[in-house]
């Protein structure tokens, strides 16, 4: 379970988070929505830990800032980095070993494998494409198996097959009970996954339900989204 109490971001003088509180219960995929500035990355590595911030962020009761709730935390960056002389194979590994991870190497293969990167896994991170790289860090993220996962525009970038194979395994990570939080603007990219949607706009939550919530069942995450955000 994820939870954000008062959560407030100035950038020096300017407040860019105002004193934001959600939930997402586990088992559950939360859509991260607003308009561009709104606050998105802000509250996405607020969460990480990347920022400094007022108020207090929960991973399943343990504060984001602990060794405890960082070890129960996956990221997957907009902007993946990979170190340029570690290759494929290592990038994982240093992932596993950072998280104190053992007997990874079925599931390593199984992630690689999914992500076409199977014959890939000795290249140095320096001869990677953008979506190669893109792909590296989700199976970074995927192999530590986080009880929460952050996941900043994960469409972008990748193709078709890698979209598919990603969105199946979100579907069956949240199975199992993993909290998942995606920030997009690509809405049509999480309509068939979505539980529970959050809008930001100008800094302020603005909007938090569940699917269950909605009157009209069959609403679109984009009607949704233009109803709350429109002046
Ligand atoms: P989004 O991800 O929704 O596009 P951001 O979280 O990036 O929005 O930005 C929220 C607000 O904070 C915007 O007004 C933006 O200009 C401001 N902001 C973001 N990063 C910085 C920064 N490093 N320094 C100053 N202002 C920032």
């Amino acid at each position: 379970m994820l939870e954000v109490v008062n959560l407030t971001k100035h950038y020096n003088k300017v407040q860019a988070i105002k004193d934001i509180s959600f939930t997402v219960n586990s088992g559950e995929l939360a859509v991260l929505a607003g308009p561009n500035g709104a606050g998105k990355s802000t509250i996405i590595k607020s969460i990480a830990g990347l920022l400094r911030y007022e108020g207090n962020i929960m991973i399943c009761n343990k504060n984001n800032k602990s060794i405890e709730g960082k070890r129960l935390l996956g990221y997957i960056p907009e902007i993946p980095s990979m170190f340029p002389l570690l290759t494929v194979s290592e990038h994982i590994n240093l992932s596993a070993h950072a998280y104190s991870i053992k007997d990874y190497e079925k599931k390593k293969e199984e992630l690689l494998k999914t992500f076409d990167l199977w014959d890939k896994k000795d290249k140095f991170g320096s001869e990677l494409s953008k979506g190669m790289m893109q792909k590296v860090s989700i199976c970074c993220a995927l192999i530590t198996n986080p009880s929460v996962l952050l996941v900043d525009e994960p469409m972008v970038g990748l193709d078709p097959k890698a979209i598919k194979n990603l969105k199946e395994i979100l579907i069956e990570i949240r199975n199992k009970g993993t909290t998942i939080l995606v920030s997009t603007h690509l809405l049509d990219s999480v309509q068939e996954l979505w539980d529970r949607i959050l809008i930001i706009k100008k800094g302020q939550l603005i909007l938090t339900k569940s699917k269950e919530e909605f009157e009209i069942k069959d609403k679109s995450l984009e009607d949704i989204f233009f109803e709350f955000t429109e002046e």
